[in-house]
């Protein structure tokens, strides 16, 4: 069988270095986007570059590189096997991404996503990945990103069978031909040849190796044990047998056997020679590379390989005119494919439970975050979310010069509603004026309104100039007095006093500032009379 090293493998880099307010954040960018590009080949120093990539990121509060640069070594995580640990932080940053309309990191995670779905045999989501990876891309980034993203999206398309695989792959081909970029030619044409033999057509697959084949040797890169084995198969099913034994050769020499970091791979490509020369008659030979392919599957714990190895020994058996041994080594074979396979589908469920249960979880604890920022009785925001919101909006506001007002307001008289009506009414007062200021603070760009306690309202009014903001609140307060109170209250009235105050120029107010502000012209409000609004001196 052929192997899918290559189409395993991930990675990508950008161009749009986040501009350097803090020194040394674009050299960070950089360099993350180079391990974004390198985490595409078997590279034995990404993971470590990468880890401290995230500490440095961490350092200079450049949280989207240190998201990033997790990203790498998750991807990498799941080139080593551990595609359910891997899967879930993809998701996890991905969500953080969404959270963060961060869309290069959308763009990334799903390209990874994309081959954890692959990988967990999920193909139809997998291509749902890699398309939003490839839509995601700005057109900014590195040529090495753009190649790879589209690639991953021919091959998603290529093991699902799908024809269109072959025009995407001649497009990408082609991007990679342009840059002169040899590693990723390699990459493309192996896949192709690889994907050829998913749906069968050998003679296609012949084609793309060969020009693999070509190409590395032009350019004197040794051929992966991987890359050899996608060579050899294709000439085995086309019956090529020396032709498959000659093509797979240079893999024997020990630094080409030896050289992956992909423990299976060498695996692999023993288990095809094995089977070449059986074919061709050399059974001793054969028996000899059969042995090798069993020893590395049982040192480096490689189940399913040691399982097909069970069938080929039972044709090394057959071969031999041994037939008992070939049927007890075939019933053998049979047993532990049925286990192998049992087990590898609840591998892949638990793997995938374990992605779902991430995202439930995350769901609950947005929901339970979102409620603990609300006021349970009008469902208005209250002083927790003022606290958090607050200066991150007057902050956003000064940086665009935008105008902001705050307003408090308290009911006048409130107690008395208390004591001659009920608390009940009272709560339905509270309820009331609530509505009524949502709809005064929903009026887009940031604006919001929030129960500071008791009796006590917020109004931010974002993008209004102070006189337009000013008027608003009248409205609101006249809004207040008018509202028919006496089918709940009989004669009882119910007004506001209002106290404002609003930002100028481009430096940022200090929160606290302007709350103490509005907070003063309020307490004026109540004592010229109630029911009035006090704002800044025009
Ligand atoms: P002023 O015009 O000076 O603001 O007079 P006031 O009566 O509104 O002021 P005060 O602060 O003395 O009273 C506020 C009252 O609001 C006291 C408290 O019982 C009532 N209150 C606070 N929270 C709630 C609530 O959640 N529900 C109800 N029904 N009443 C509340
Ligand atoms: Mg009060
Ligand atoms: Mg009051």
């Amino acid at each position: 069988m052929t192997s899918t090293v290559d189409l395993r493998n991930g990675g990508e880099g950008c161009r749009d270095a986040v501009p350097a307010p803090v020194p040394g954040v674009l050299e960070l960018s950089l360099s993350v986007g180079e391990l974004e590009n390198l985490s595409r080949f078997d590279r034995a120093d990404v993971d470590e570059r990468a880890s401290r990539a995230v500490d440095a990121a961490e350092a200079l509060g450049a949280a989207e590189l240190a998201q990033r640069a997790r990203l790498v070594r998750a991807d990498l995580l799941r080139r080593r096997g551990d595609v359910a640990e891997a899967g879930r932080r993809a998701q996890e940053i991905q969500r953080w991404a969404t959270e963060h309309d961060a869309r290069h990191l959308l763009a990334r995670s799903s390209f990874v996503l994309a081959s954890v779905f692959q990988e967990l045999g999920d193909l139809s989501l997998a291509l749902e990945h890699a398309v939003r990876a490839v839509d995601l891309l700005g057109d900014d980034v590195l040529p090495e990103t753009r190649i790879d993203h589209l690639a991953r999206l021919a091959d998603c398309l290529g093991l699902g069978g799908d024809v269109a695989a072959r025009d995407r792959y001649d497009t990408v081909l082609a991007l990679a031909e342009e840059l002169g970029d040899v590693d990723r030619q390699l990459l493309v044409l192996n896949n192709r040849a690889y994907c050829e033999t998913v749906v069968g057509a050998y003679e296609e697959a012949l084609v793309w190796s060969t020009q693999l084949q070509e190409l590395a040797a032009r350019h004197d890169v040794p051929m992966s044990v991987g890359r050899l084995d996608t060579v050899g198969r294709a000439l085995v099913e086309l019956g090529r047998l020396e032709d498959a034994e000659e093509a797979l050769l240079p893999g024997t020499a020990p630094e080409v056997l030896d050289r992956t970091l992909d423990g299976d791979a060498g695996a692999d490509f023993l288990l095809t020679l094995a089977e070449v020369r059986r074919r061709r008659g050399s059974l001793d030979e054969a028996q000899a590379t059969l042995d090798e392919c069993v020893r590395r599957c049982e040192r480096h714990g490689l189940t399913s390989i040691r399982v097909r190895a069970r069938r080929e020994q039972a044709e090394l058996h057959a071969a031999a005119g041994d037939f008992r041994l070939a049927y007890e080594e075939h019933r053998l074979y049979t047993d532990e494919l049925m286990d192998l396979q049992s087990a590898e589908r609840d591998a892949r469920a638990r793997a995938l439970q374990a992605m779902y249960e991430t995202t439930e979880a995350r769901r609950q604890t947005r929901r339970y975050r979102e409620l603990s920022l609300r006021d349970p009785l009008t469902g208005l925001y209250n002083r927790r979310y003022v606290d958090d919101q607050l200066p991150r909006l007057l902050e956003r506001a000064a940086a665009g010069s935008v105008p902001v007002t705050v307003a408090l307001l308290d009911l006048d008289h409130f107690k008395t509603v208390n004591d001659t009506r009920s608390h009940e009414a009272g709560d339905q007062v509270l309820r009331a004026v609530a509505e009524l200021l949502e709809e005064a603070g929903s009026s887009g760009n940031g604006s919001f309104a929030a129960r500071m306690g008791g009796e006590e309202f917020l109004l931010v009014q974002v993008g209004a100039a102070p006189r337009a903001a000013a008027g608003r609140l009248e409205d609101l307060r006249a809004t207040v007095a008018a509202h028919p109170w006496h089918e709940l209250l009989g004669d009882l009235p119910v007004t506001v006093s209002i106290g404002s105050a609003g930002t100028s120029g481009s430096s940022p107010a200090a929160p606290a500032d302007l709350l103490g502000r509005a907070d003063g012209h309020l307490y004026l409000a109540k004592r010229q009379g109630r029911d009035r609004v006090v704002g800044d001196p025009s």
